[in-house]
């Protein structure tokens, strides 16, 4: 190794100890810096006022499903450009590209607590996890087989709305699911919802306020129209209570009914199936 391979090699390993491995995340509740490694210790939980930072699907999963017990199933059910709407398909393959799925909402079979469970996870980095036609499609779908196996169904909501590019088609999955969900219910079938920030417009107008219980995260954001859009509509200057549309607030109002910490999440879902399914030997319940 002659001199400069060496000064590299010693220049590269200064810079490598001088890089830390984690990034500071702040949150956007309370602005707290919190330290990345830290965060994923904690379920991702601000360690200064506790909101819940986003999760991802994998992390949904890892954290509520019994290990090794997860199928996703209609993996490859994607959305169509039914309108012909001006820069739509660049906006799917850009949420394909950042949430690696396929659509804004991933679908499988599992067991939680040991109870089988049909479970579909909302992902916000696909077109801030709107409801287009194949999002309507995969849910339905998802009922369908929950029905079939006679399991629960859990659904973890994240949602802007309804997805504009589709118009109609998109309303239409509102009816759609709704229906569905009658039959579930129809079945004699559990359906839990876990409301998680933010979930707005026609998702909050649909299938996330249909649950046999609805659960949210603390601090999540939960309304039909966004805070922006109110203040607008009331005019410029309006002002908005703090609390307003935040899940401590919306549970107070009877819209939710409670708000369970991310790392209770799994042990209050597997102790509800087992109430609402009568089926209290697999359960801690006594
Ligand atoms: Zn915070």
């Amino acid at each position: 190794m002659n001199w400069f391979e060496k000064m590299k090699s010693g220049l590269k390993t200064r810079i490598k100890r001088e890089v830390p491995n984690g990034i500071w995340v702040k949150c956007k509740q309370c602005n707290h810096s919190n330290y990345d490694m830290e965060l994923e210790r904690n379920y991702w939980i601000c360690a200064n006022c506790r909101f819940h930072l986003p999760y991802s699907t994998q992390q949904y999963i890892d954290l509520l499903v019994d290990q090794n017990t997860f199928t996703e199933i209609n993996k490859n059910v994607a959305p169509i450009d039914p309108l012909s709407f001006k820069g739509y398909r660049e906006k799917i393959k850009d949420g394909k590209r950042k949430s690696n799925s396929k659509e804004s909402v991933l679908t499988g079979m599992g067991r939680i607590g040991g109870h089988s469970v049909a479970l579909g996870i909302m992902d916000t980095r696909y077109l801030m996890g709107t409801l287009g036609s194949a999002t309507g499609e995969k849910i339905c779908r998802l009922i369908d087989k929950a029905i079939d196996s006679r399991c629960s169904l859990v659904l973890i909501c994240k949602s802007g709305g309804a997805r504009m590019q589709e118009s109609s088609y998109s309303l239409m999955q509102m009816a759609r699911i709704s229906a569905k969900l009658h039959q579930l219910s129809s079945a004699g079938l559990p359906y839990i919802t876990i409301v998680t920030d933010p979930t707005y417009g026609g998702v909050t107008a649909s299938f996330a306020m249909l649950g046999d219980i609805i659960l949210a995260e603390p601090g999540s954001r939960i309304g039909f129209a966004g805070q922006n859009v109110i203040k607008q509509f009331l005019g410029g200057n309006a002002q908005l209570p703090n609390d307003f549309q935040i899940a401590e607030s919306v549970v107070e109002h009877g819209f939710i009914d409670r708000i369970v910490e991310r790392k209770e999440m799994a042990t209050e879902i597997s102790k509800l199936i087992a109430i609402l399914t009568n089926n209290k030997h697999k359960t801690s319940i006594s």
